[in-house]
């Protein structure tokens, strides 16, 4: 199988780039989409149905087309929605915003448009040479194309436990990813859940077990205790952010914001305000300054910088106020079998000994993998043939400033781009809609370019 183009992955980042193209690509030009996934362009975030399921970003920011700003707004207007710029709307219809947008520029191109979905998994790049790569995919067929995409989001990030503590015995118990439909069928109204993790997908979960008739007890422990903060209920505009001057170090450039915000401004405008800027930042930070930040500071970066919509925030915050749930900062050390159900032991946050919590069931709610590769095989295989390598602090994929892939000698690869929170070593801030569809056209812009070139050659 040929393509002109092709894009691995059917998540956000997926059919940001498809719609690009399609912008910029002739007509007569071909794209290949790889995916298993069924959903095109919802992935894991927006294919819940679920009502209290928000985007976490107000719905003013959520355009597909960076140079476009109301084009969500107008998608929800024509819907009938009274949504406005700064409100939160359900996940379930930002998908069927991305859904509708493709199909609505498929449509414009008419007969000629070439988006073939190839419903396949990427298990190996067979060769990555001056043509551009090859994929062979689990089907048993190859694609090839002059310019590829990788946008294969992050896997489910493991238990926060080595294997030998827990006890397989105690595997039937545990939820180890809850973004898999069907998990909540088996829970029964009155059961003891502990929840491992306290970012937004420990949310997530608490809203949607609640809204299914769950009445029993949650607990949720992570490590520091921290949940995250609400957005304002009348948000205040970006504040330009107080930045130190010189050399950029992690401390200097705190205690430069928590001055700002000790002199009166509100936490939230600067954190808005130094958004556009994250990028330029990490970039400036020296290597060792980034990983003292993922050391320290990423916990509390997290829940200031992700934010959850107020409805949602208001929702969770009486559960926690009724004793529903129950916020424990502690280091998981086991999870073992019980009667009927598991016990985890922790030791408390500051303490010494071991506190022990019998449950009914344990949900990993630790969030996304941001630890490696090695949640793909196919980045796993592609890292081991030294086709690409692990950025320096082990986020994801080496990229170029341009998101092109580098390999083991750092040199980039011809034709082969990564888009999306695989390419955080190099960006930091690359996990949400605002920044991956700049990323987007840029990468659906080169590999444009490169198709022309391609096709220029073959005349
Ligand atoms: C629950 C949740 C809520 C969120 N809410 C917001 C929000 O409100 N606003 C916001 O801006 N951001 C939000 N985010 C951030 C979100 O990660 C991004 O907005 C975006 O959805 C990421 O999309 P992606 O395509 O990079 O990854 P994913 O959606 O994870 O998609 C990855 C795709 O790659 C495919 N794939 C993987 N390996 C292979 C292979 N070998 N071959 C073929 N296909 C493969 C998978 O099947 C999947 O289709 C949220 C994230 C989550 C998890």
């Amino acid at each position: 199988m040929e393509a002109d183009v092709a894009i691995v992955g059917a998540g956000f980042s997926a059919i940001a780039v498809a719609v690009h193209l399609l912008r910029s690509l002739p007509p007569e030009a071909s794209i290949a989409v790889i995916s298993d996934d069924p959903g095109f362009g919802r992935g894991t975030a927006y294919r819940t149905e679920f009502h209290l399921h928000r985007l976490n970003v107000p719905a003013g920011r959520m355009s597909l087309f960076p140079d476009e700003p109301n084009h969500f707004l107008d998608w929800l207007a024509r819907q009938g929605r009274a949504v406005k710029a700064g409100d939160f709307a359900a996940r379930g219809d930002y998908g069927l915003y991305l859904r509708d947008t493709l199909a609505s520029l498929l449509r414009a191109r008419g007969q000629r448009a070439r988006l073939d979905f190839v419903k396949a998994k990427a298990v190996d790049c067979v060769t990555c040479a001056s043509g551009g790569p090859t994929f062979a995919l689990d089907t048993g067929e190859r694609l090839q194309a002059s310019a590829v995409a990788l946008c294969l989001g992050l896997g489910n990030a493991d238990l926060p436990l080595p294997p030998e503590r827990c006890s397989t015995a105690a595997m039937p118990r545990i939820i180890a990813n809850p973004w898999r439909l069907g998990w909540l069928s088996q829970i029964e109204p009155e059961d003891e859940i502990c929840i491992l993790g306290s970012g937004l997908t420990m949310v997530d979960q608490v809203l949607t077990l609640r809204a299914k008739g769950h009445r029993g007890q949650i607990h949720v422990l992570s490590r520091r205790g921290l949940v995250p903060h609400s957005h304002a209920a009348d948000p205040v505009p970006p504040l330009q952010p107080a930045l130190p001057e010189g050399s950029l170090t992690l401390s200097r450039l705190l205690s430069a914001l928590r001055a700002q915000v000790r002199g009166g401004a509100e936490w939230r405008a600067v954190m808005d305000g130094l958004r556009p800027q994250t990028q330029a930042l990490w970039q400036r930070l020296p290597q060792a300054e980034r990983a003292r930040f993922l050391r320290h500071a990423l916990a509390w970066w997290n829940i200031h910088r992700h934010r959850i919509a107020p409805p949602v925030h208001r929702r969770f915050a009486a559960l926690m106020e009724d004793g529903t749930v129950t916020v424990h900062a502690g280091f998981l050390s086991a999870i073992e079998p019980a009667h009927e159900g598991v016990t985890l032991r922790y030791r408390p946050r500051g303490g010494r000994g071991q506190m022990r919590l019998p449950v009914d069931w344990v949900i990993n709610c630790t969030g996304m993998e941001r630890a490696g590769l090695g949640h793909s095989p196919l980045l796993s295989d592609m890292a081991a043939r030294a086709m690409i390598s692990l950025d320096p602090l082990g986020l994801g994929l080496a990229v170029d400033d341009r998101s092109q892939v580098l390999d083991a000698a750092g040199q980039p690869q011809p034709g082969l781009f990564a888009v999306g929170a695989l390419t955080a070593g190099r960006f930091w801030e690359i996990t949400a809609v605002p920044d991956i569809r700049v990323q987007a056209k840029a990468v659906a812009d080169a590999m444009s370019g490169i198709a022309a070139l391609a096709r220029g050659k073959a005349k």
